[in-house]
């Protein structure tokens, strides 16, 4: 498998050359030539298959140059009972007849990330073990990622971690996870903004190539390919886990980066028979805008308001690229001129084009939540079913509603336990979320990170001292 770059300038490259980087170098993201084909037969012939056996069928596809039982040893020893609390690793749960939680949150950070991001800092060993070299990982948070990242490879060899979090707007517990993290090769430094602010941080100091090369920054945000790659293997477990025959499922997908819907498409574009991706919002709802008119528009800073499911506060979605790259038959060109667009004048339209219509055509629906809404939800699932959910989660259940079809399951997508958003729960219930064992303490941990303006000297500067220049 070659991997390209949406924008049409960077020569075919293997998965081991594009795992370690970030955006690619024409500012593009990083795509596989091709999606491979998984038929009726293979899929029928996966039912038995536990899920790193099935991680490792799916993740080979796209791995063309790790040698295989390297791989296979790599996945062996992510996805573990021991990390992830059950052998079945995403196991699903039946609400009611026809609606289903696929649960995705029981690694070490409480949210689907861990999923993907366990699966990184292995790969990341192994690269760096192999190319003799150091990492230092630079990343914007709104909460999830970076206590994901930092959980996945802190302790690891050759990698150190700088993570850019938005000053005050994350939850005590998120805050608590991250920040009591000592590990020597893990920084924790809140930004004074937003989390797009952050993620435009460390776009700038990406843009850089000079320093990037220098200092050897590398990324684990949502556009790093392997962690979208990671994430199509649950959508084939839980079609396998509910799908009767061969018979189309739907999904819905709490979403703000647009990496985990993604993945949906791409599990869709592969061969498994999904009728529809629901893709839901909260209030930020770009993506909601998008889906039911064409129109693409940038939020400013201002726009993007600080909601009770904060990870899905984003006002740009860093993964839609690869998503209209497919929209627009994958043609560099086009997406270029819509890109271009976007930068001079802070969004694009498609509606009523031929690429507009495609998106039906993908199985795309969606639909936003607001506050009102996830608290009812919250409330009413627990009160019927005994089940607390958190509030992301709660969005897309709230959203599924809308777009549930009689005789096709619709298993909607847990992306964080309910102890991560304690005072959501509270307000909604009047309950306190258990954290899981292991978790009781962690508020009371002291807590070590530094404060930073929005500037990109400082951050380099920071960098820079931290960390010598890359041997290479
Ligand atoms: C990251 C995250 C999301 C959004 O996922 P994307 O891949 O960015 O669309 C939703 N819910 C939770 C809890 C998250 O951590």
């Amino acid at each position: 498998m070659q991997y390209v770059s949406t924008r049409g300038g960077m020569p075919p490259a293997g998965f081991s050359e594009i795992l370690l980087g970030g955006l690619a170098p024409d500012g593009g993201l990083v795509v596989p030539q091709s999606y491979p084909r998984i038929d009726a037969a293979t899929l029928a012939g996966w039912r038995e298959l536990d899920y790193p056996s099935l991680a490792f069928e799916i993740l080979s596809r796209y791995v063309g140059d790790i040698d295989p039982q390297a791989l296979r040893d790599i996945v062996d020893r992510t996805y573990t009972p021991e990390v992830f609390g059950s052998p079945e690793i995403t196991p699903v749960q039946r609400l009611e007849p026809g609606l289903f939680l696929l649960r995705l949150s029981n690694g070490p950070t409480l949210a689907f990330k861990d999923l993907a991001m366990q699966l990184l800092g292995n790969l990341f060993e192994y690269q760096l073990g192999r190319e003799g070299r150091e990492l230092n990982i630079l990343g914007a948070t709104s909460g999830d990622t970076g206590s994901a990242a930092e959980y996945a490879m802190r302790g690891k060899r050759g990698v150190r971690v700088f993570m850019l979090s938005p000053d005050g707007r994350m939850s005590a517990f998120q805050r608590a996870q991250m920040y009591s993290l000592t590990d020597e090769n893990i920084f924790n430094i809140a930004i004074d903004g937003v989390f797009d602010d952050c993620q435009d941080l460390v776009k700038a100091v990406s843009a850089d190539l000079e320093f990037k090369r220098r200092y050897s920054i590398g990324t684990v945000n949502s556009i790093n390919w392997a962690r979208v790659a990671a994430q199509v293997v649950y959508y084939f477990k839980a079609w396998l886990a509910v799908a009767e025959g061969e018979r189309p499922v739907s999904f819905c997908v709490p979403s703000g980066n647009f990496g985990n819907v993604l993945a949906g498409h791409i599990a869709r574009m592969m061969g498994l028979p999904i009728a529809r991706l629901v893709v839901a919002t909260n209030e930020n709802d770009v993506l909601d805008e998008f889906f039911r008119t064409g129109r693409y528009r940038v939020r400013s800073a201002a726009e993007t308001y600080s909601t009770s499911s904060p990870s899905m506060d984003i006002s740009k979605a860093s993964n839609f690229e690869r998503f209209v790259f497919d929209l627009v038959g994958r043609d560099p060109q086009k997406l270029l001129e819509l890109w271009g667009r976007l930068d001079a004048e802070g969004g694009f339209d498609i509606g009523g084009t031929e690429a507009f219509s495609a998106v039906a055509g993908f199985g795309f629906a969606s639909g936003r939540s607001t506050h009102a809404d996830r608290m009812r939800t919250i409330r009413d699932l627990h009160e019927r079913h005994g089940v607390l959910v958190d509030t992301h989660t709660a969005d897309g259940l709230f959203v599924a509603q809308s777009h549930r079809e009689e005789g096709v399951p619709m298993i909607c997508l847990e992306t964080a336990l309910p102890a991560k958003f304690a005072d959501a729960i509270r307000e909604a219930t009047g309950l306190e979320p258990e954290p899981p064992v292991g978790f009781a303490g962690l508020k009371e941990r002291v807590q070590r990170y530094t404060r930073m303006p929005r500037d990109v000297k400082a951050l380099k500067r920071y960098i820079a001292a931290r960390c010598g220049p890359s041997s290479r």
